[in-house]
């Protein structure tokens, strides 16, 4: 089986060289779905997590723009079309100078599994741009979104490739992007999600990622006859999902310990409450500061520059800024201050040194494409409403959501149960593959 799967990472790595985010999602994915190709004759001999693994389309393009200063620059954007076998493509776009196509390409990758779990007729993309959003005014900010929507536009549509937002793209970006489609083509469709709730939008979308990785964490925890009640937590990013992932805790009666941004993190001892992360949503959101002002206002807590938060003690992480962030060492230190449960809200952030450790030490880990699944879930309750031409309540919405992040959980440990433990890397990643590949199959070889 080794052999199998080497060849098969080896093949893939020849096509793809110098994207290491992207080969280590396809690794993962691999060593988990090849062993269950090989036991089921209808996938076997089909070459399809290969045909997986190679997009349907890659777009890249220059975004040209005039700043403040009325300076002309010139950045990159791109659109990652990966999978359309059970929907249109569907995932986030993501501006942070950090993109290039390996990291677009291992988000899409993730993305069309994740979307195949929520059980919502979506394919899976991802797009974005090397912009830094951080110190850009307003009018930049728009600018730049309507250059870039000015090349994207001919590729996307309600019926093929519908965007969302991602690291660096909020509902400014997403408003400033869907005026300049509505304007090109002349139509008001559901082209973009995560629009604000008077112009198509949904209730419960800009907290769906962050409340969705708290119902899948607390699911786990039900699972083993324990809950988030009383739980101290760490929690890493201070963005959309790591806000609203903060606030779910604290509706459950869980204690809030630190949250961080690119420059550091903040500990609490006292806990984070609803009121102070009020004052963390205004900082984040509105005057789009750094998390050590939190410092400034509420002196009993600590900042730590340049530091993640995985030495602080807790019984829960969940790790919400982005890739990478969490190693071999942090996972060793979290286990060994009493850490139970790891619930990933970020696509990818713990490596893959960190998730066998964890796995070793039978540690309840949930991989980011089913814990935050929620996110683009809601994008496609966000997408029938728009169909529909009609708005849910919030209620209905929020149920809908709980709902599905249970059936992913259910699906993963279907596929993920090793004697009692359940594996949720495994179970995440065969559950997703099965509903595709079985598309792919139907629809032959395309
Ligand atoms: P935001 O831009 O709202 O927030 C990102 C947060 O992560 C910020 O606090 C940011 O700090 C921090 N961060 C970003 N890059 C780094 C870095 N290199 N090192 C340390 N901290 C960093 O993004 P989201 O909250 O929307 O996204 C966070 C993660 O969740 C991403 O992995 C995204 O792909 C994933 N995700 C998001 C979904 C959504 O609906 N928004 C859906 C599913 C997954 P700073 O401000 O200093 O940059």
């Amino acid at each position: 089986m080794k052999e199998i799967i080497s060849q098969f990472i080896s093949e893939v790595n020849a096509r793809n060289k110098n994207e290491p985010e992207f080969m280590q999602a396809v690794t993962e994915v691999a060593e988990n779905v090849i062993p269950y190709i090989v036991q089921n004759d209808i996938y076997y001999g089909q070459n399809i997590l290969l045909r997986i693994a190679e997009p349907e389309r890659v777009i890249s393009f220059r975004v040209a723009w005039i700043d403040d200063k009325e300076e002309i620059q010139v950045n990159r954007g791109y659109r990652v079309e990966m999978n359309s076998a059970i929907g249109p493509y569907k995932g986030g776009l993501r501006f942070h100078p950090s993109v290039n196509l390996s990291v677009l390409k291992f988000l899409a990758f993730e993305q069309t599994f994740k979307n195949s779990l929520t059980t919502l007729p979506m394919g899976g993309g991802k797009g974005g741009s090397d912009f830094d959003p951080k110190g850009k005014s307003d009018t930049e900010i728009m600018r730049f979104c309507q250059s870039f929507m000015t090349e994207l536009f001919r590729h996307i549509g309600p019926n093929r490739d519908i965007p969302a937002g991602d690291i660096g793209v909020g509902s400014r970006e997403i408003g400033y992007m869907f005026g300049q489609y509505k304007r090109l083509k002349n139509e008001f469709t559901g082209v973009l999600t995560g629009k604000g709730v008077s112009w198509g939008g949904s209730l419960i979308r800009p907290e769906a990622t962050g409340y969705g990785v708290v119902y899948f964490t607390q699911e786990m925890l039900v699972n083993k006859d324990n809950s988030l009640k009383d739980k101290k937590v760490v929690i890493s990013g201070s963005g959309n999902v790591a806000q609203y992932a903060a606030e779910k805790c604290l509706h459950l009666g869980a204690k809030i310990c630190t949250m961080s941004d690119s420059s550091g993190y903040i500990y609490d001892p006292e806990g984070i409450n609803l009121e102070k992360l009020a004052f963390i949503m205004d900082l984040k959101n509105v005057k789009r500061g750094r998390i050590i002002e939190y410092t400034n206002k509420y002196p009993n807590s600590e900042f730590f520059k340049g530091k993640k938060p995985w030495d602080v003690p807790c019984q829960i992480a969940l790790p919400c800024a982005t890739q990478n962030e969490l190693g071999k060492y942090d996972a060793q230190n979290l286990i060994k201050n009493g850490c139970i449960c790891i619930g990933e809200g970020a696509n990818m952030p713990c490596s893959p040194e960190a998730i066998e450790i964890f796995l070793k030490n039978k540690i309840l880990f949930a991989p980011g494409k089913a814990s935050n699944a929620g996110g683009v879930a809601v994008s496609g309750l966000e997408m029938a409403q728009n169909s529909l031409r009609y708005s849910w309540s919030r209620d209905e919405v929020d149920k809908r959501l709980q709902t599905i992040m249970k059936d992913i959980h259910q699906s993963c440990i279907s596929f993920g149960n090793e004697k009692g433990f359940i594996n949720y890397v495994k179970g995440a990643n065969i559950a997703g593959f099965v509903k595709v590949a079985d598309a792919m199959l139907a629809q032959g070889v395309v």
